[in-house]
């Protein structure tokens, strides 16, 4: 993996990126996957997990503001909040930053992910790992779905890994169905489905797995520099359809109230409305109205 003073990331067996590494600050094997944290010559600190990229503090602004506000503001009374997995923190701090939100759970199945960005990236998380509103959980996200209380939360947001390895429950019917069971009457959830021209089986499958619990199933997308291959998708699966329909005047109301307008580098509520609007290549993998 690490050449000379290059790593070469393993995602795609015939295409890749390739970071110089400045300095290598961590490389454990825990119960769950090979961890590297690296500082990076072009994008600040990196972390891999088993040779893939998962974040870096050059441009993890992009993702975790649109995998926190889109949602959040979408529901507009989001205030209890379940995330799973996000062991960097970066959700959960901006989960937190929303002045609405009382309780944020979150889940994340590897404690040595939460440790070593507690060490070497803590502005990824800040401050949000002493919210009195955080309670942050070592365990398997769908033992903690298994077990939640029925509409027991707004939102969740599901940070993982890609549908191999301990990140593949996340994925599954069982997991959807748990999720609708423990939301409330206007709950939804987001999750990361992988980058579709590159991975379009992500988003086809997942959408149709989706739709089996949710009435209305989407997907928004963000541009994210070092996912590498054009746009990354975020999916998108509501019980109540008008939450993405939301309008920008509707959205920057409901930003402003949160604390939310002004505070990000990527999201805007320009944004967020633009981001539903999906190329024809993207929304082909989605399930036909
Ligand atoms: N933003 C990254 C991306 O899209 O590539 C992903 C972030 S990374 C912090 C995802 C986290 O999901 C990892 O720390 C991993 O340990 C965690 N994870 C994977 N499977 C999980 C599961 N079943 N329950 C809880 N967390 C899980």
């Amino acid at each position: 993996m690490a050449t000379d003073s290059w790593v070469n990331e393993t995602l795609y067996p015939d295409w890749g990126q390739r970071f110089r590494v400045v300095r290598e600050l961590a490389r454990v094997q825990s119960d769950f996957q090979d961890i590297m944290v690296f500082e990076s010559a072009s994008h600040g600190r990196v972390m891999l997990l088993d040779g893939v990229t998962q974040i870096t503090e050059g441009d993890e602004f992009v993702y975790q503001e649109m995998l926190t506000h889109v949602p959040l503001l979408a529901h507009g009374e989001a205030k209890r909040v379940l995330i799973i997995g996000a062991g960097d923190g970066g959700v959960l701090r901006r989960v937190l930053q929303h002045r609405g939100v009382e309780r944020a759970v979150m889940v994340e199945i590897d404690g040595e992910v939460i440790r070593l960005a507690k060490e070497f990236l803590p502005g990824i998380g800040g401050d949000a790992w002493h919210d009195p509103r955080a309670e942050v959980i070592v365990g398997d996200g769908i033992d903690y779905v298994r077990r939640a209380e029925p509409a027991s939360f707004d939102v969740v947001i599901v940070d993982s890994t890609d549908p191999i390895g301990v990140g593949e429950v996340l994925f599954t019917d069982e997991f959807y169905a748990g999720c609708a069971r423990l939301l409330t009457p206007r709950g939804l959830v987001v999750n990361q489905c992988g980058v579709p021209f590159m991975q379009s089986d992500e988003l086809r499958e997942t959408s149709v797995r989706r739709g089996k619990s949710f009435p209305d199933v989407w997907a928004y997308v963000a541009a994210v520099p070092t996912y590498v291959g054009g746009f990354m998708t975020l999916g998108w699966a509501a019980k109540d359809g008008a939450a993405r329909l939301a309008d920008v005047a509707t959205i920057r109301t409901r930003a402003e109230a949160a604390g939310i307008l002004g505070a990000t580098r990527y999201w805007t509520p320009e944004i967020h409305v633009g981001a539903f609007n999906l190329p024809p290549y993207i929304a082909e993998a989605l399930p036909k109205a």
